[in-house]
């Protein structure tokens, strides 16, 4: 006689909106508890799942169950507060519990066979000791009572501190403690883009040992992602080091979550179920009982209006305690200060002036003193776009509703959406005319430009100026970012012309000026979010100033953050000159209360892709009507919004229309998505909306 069969309900990776359900049910000889990971027949494969109901009761007389394949022993079950996270992500996020789950494991787990995942688990797992091996610095004023407050209150903290405030040093202590307080504790640090910010890594392995940290981010190969995750997983690893995707790490003694530069957009993911790490941080940190710690010079306005402290108007103030860190590290006359901000009116300039007179004459003095500069602009290639002077021809992308982009090095003309790319034509394709001309421009130019105008400067050796640019073109080789940035380290460049890249974390120590030569896009684009992330951009560039004192001191400079611009007397620019964020950060969150947009209501966007425009805007009128005729629960609460192109409609031949919901109600909203999906998978189905290839939800969306 066999022993009872019991069943299991294991998440799966189904395909988004298959339809299948959430959770598949199988059998398995022994009962399986919770967060067991097994592998299980789907359709003709066998896949990696989780199991979900370790006993669910065999359903007596339905078809017959498919067995478990396999039990990967070796790993222990995931623990409840990782199901709970992904399961409320799931929700949140509008996507399968299957395919929140599966994501959130490194890939290799589904290949590896039973035999190769015992060998890489064979590798002794010791927990290592955290090795604290550089000397402790004393902590400023400032850091100390951030930290004090940080240790002995609950949070979430909102680290509000200038840059090269010394942040990252508070991180740092703090981790420390709380890993010295328990000895199965571990740390979570997030950061935008782990290869930007090399530094850091090293801090941390300075700090702790190489042992105790590890890192999980998509540049890591499988296997490193797989030992990684591993690592953390059992324990063994005291630290992780991640890119938004490490939000969903396995951490049984998770203590504490930073995210560092937590305005970031790259927390936000954009494919697939959409997640914002920082928010998803927060809801797992009170979940699982962690402390956490958002850190920024410029907060993401949700952060800021969810940190306002208590006033008598509102007494509860928001959910988050703010730490405010003012000052700059350093000390002696003019170091330690944020650079002095100089706005040139480009009105007073000659037409189509590129670097103005007094902006080139200050990048001159830099390089005759041996000191860095930075350019900074946010278009790469030579010139958005070439146009003939003759018939009006322009460099339109033949699948996107995009210019394609001049990129005169290679002499190419790219899209930088589909990536489509043909040789730079000698003629005007339409009409065979030798004029055609690039207009605008992007970092190629700049650097071109620059390179003529400062042919004559030298250096104090007497040797001709260095300049380099660093954008996606340039670091698109393996290790090319990280080269390319140590020269600036090194001190081999003079000035370094580049995109936002650039401008986030690095600690150069001896930029004394940094410039934006064409920053005006962002004041007058559509998403109401613009003027936020171009602030938080330049404060992010000047703060990659003067950050050693003592060379500033040595050398007798003040450090400047130069802006050319035609609006010069914007509220931005205003701002950014008194380095003054909350002022900024009022004025923009006064507005938003006034039009009722985030953080006072919230956001959904539903977005259809069809190969007409038409099939996706019926889609959406569809599913619009369809709630509507449904009266779904939520809906009194939630405004649908007509639906329309996006900004750059067609991309790789796909015509792509959203619509915008909005509710003052979080719940409500949630509510309201949560009985719509289904209502939208038979809109789907119905044979009008056959053209459809996809539609997506997106829960607060960062770009509207
Ligand atoms: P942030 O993260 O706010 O930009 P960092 O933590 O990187 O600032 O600190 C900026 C610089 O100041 C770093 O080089 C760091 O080593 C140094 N630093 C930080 N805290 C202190 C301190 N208490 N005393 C001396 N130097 C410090
Ligand atoms: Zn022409
Ligand atoms: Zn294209």
């Amino acid at each position: 006689m066999t022993a009872p069969l019991s069943t299991v309900q294991v998440a799966v990776h189904t395909p988004s909106h298959s339809g299948v359900g959430d959770l598949l049910d199988y059998t398995s000889e022994r009962p399986l508890a919770p967060g067991t990971l097994v592998r299980v027949p789907l359709g003709r494969r066998v896949v990696l799942g989780v199991v979900w109901v370790g006993d669910g009761a065999a359903a007596p007389g339905e078809r017959a169950l498919r067995p478990v394949a396999g039990v990967l022993d070796g790993i222990a079950p995931l623990d409840a507060p990782w199901r709970r996270l992904v399961a409320f992500a799931a929700r949140y996020y509008q996507r399968s519990l299957g395919e929140v789950a599966l994501s959130a494991l490194p890939p290799q787990l589904r290949d590896l066979g039973p035999e190769q995942l015992a060998r890489r688990l064979r590798r002794p797992a010791r927990q290592a000791e955290p090795a604290i091996t550089s000397d402790l610095i004393a902590l400023s004023a400032e850091q100390e009572s951030a930290q004090a407050e940080i240790l002995s209150k609950p949070g979430p903290f909102l680290l509000f501190g200038s840059t090269g405030s010394g942040k990252t040093e508070v991180y740092l202590r703090c981790v420390q403690e709380l890993l010295a307080q328990d000895a199965n504790a571990q740390a979570l640090v997030m950061v935008p883009e782990i290869n930007l910010t090399p530094q850091l890594e090293e801090r941390f392995t300075a700090r702790f040992g190489a042992a105790s940290v590890v890192s999980l981010h998509s540049g890591m190969t499988n296997p490193q992602r797989l030992k990684a995750w591993l690592a953390a997983h059992s324990g063994q690893a005291r630290i992780v080091l991640g890119t938004r995707m490490a939000v969903f790490a396995s951490l049984p003694g998770l203590r504490l979550i930073v995210v560092d530069e937590e305005h970031d957009p790259s927390y936000k993911q954009q494919e697939g179920a959409r997640y914002s790490a920082r928010d998803l941080a927060i809801w797992r940190g009170r979940a699982q009982g962690a402390k956490v710690i958002l850190g920024s010079a410029t907060p993401s306005l949700e952060s800021w209006h969810a940190s306002r402290p208590p006033t008598p108007d509102d007494p509860e103030g928001g959910r988050y305690q703010r730490l405010h860190m003012p000052s700059r590290i350093g000390s002696g006359a003019g170091a330690g200060e944020l650079p002095r901000v100089r706005r040139v009116d480009m009105n007073h300039q000659p037409r189509r002036t590129v670097f103005s007179a007094p902006l080139l004459a200050a990048l001159q003095e830099r390089v005759e003193r041996g000191e860095q500069s930075m350019i900074l602009l946010n278009r790469r290639g030579y010139a958005p776009v070439l146009h003939c002077q003759d018939c009006g021809w322009k460099s339109d992308c033949p699948h996107c509703s995009a210019h394609q982009v001049f990129h005169k090095l290679d002499r190419t003309l790219r899209c930088h959406h589909c990536g489509f790319t043909v040789r730079v034509p000698r003629a005007c394709p339409g009409c065979g005319s030798p004029d055609i001309v690039p207009i605008g421009r992007g970092t190629e130019q700049l650097e071109e430009q620059l390179g003529e105008l400062l042919a004559a400067v030298r250096r104090p050796d007497g040797t001709p100026v260095r300049i380099a640019r660093i954008d996606a073109d340039t670091t698109r080789a393996k290790g090319a970012l990280q080269s390319q940035l140590a020269q600036v380290h090194a001190g081999e460049v003079d000035v370094l012309v580049g995109t936002q890249m650039i401008a986030k974390g690095h600690d150069f120590r001896r930029i004394t000026l940094v410039a934006a030569v064409q920053p005006d896009g962002a004041l007058f684009s559509s998403d109401f979010r613009a003027p936020e992330r171009l602030f938080a951009l330049l404060m992010q560039a000047g703060g990659r100033a003067g950050r050693d004192a003592a060379y500033l001191a040595a050398q007798g400079t003040r450090c400047e953050m130069w802006v050319q611009t035609f609006h010069p007397q914007h509220g931005v620019f205003e701002a950014l000159r008194l380095h003054d964020y909350p002022a900024f950060a009022a004025q923009q969150l006064k507005e938003r209360e006034e039009a009722a947009m985030p953080p006072f209501a919230f956001q959904a966007l539903v977005r259809a892709d069809a190969r007409t425009q038409e099939v996706a805007q019926g889609f959406l009128a569809a599913a619009s009507h369809a709630a509507h005729a449904h009266g779904l629960p939520g809906l009194e609460q939630v405004t649908l919004y007509p639906a329309v192109p996006l900004t750059i409609q067609r991309v790789a031949n796909v015509e792509r229309a959203q619509m915008l919901l909005e509710s003052s109600s979080r719940t409500a909203l949630q509510r309201f998505l949560a009985h719509w999906q289904p209502v939208m998978q038979a809109t789907r189905s119905q044979p009008e909306h056959k053209g459809l290839i996809r539609w997506l939800v997106d829960v607060d969306p960062l770009a509207i």
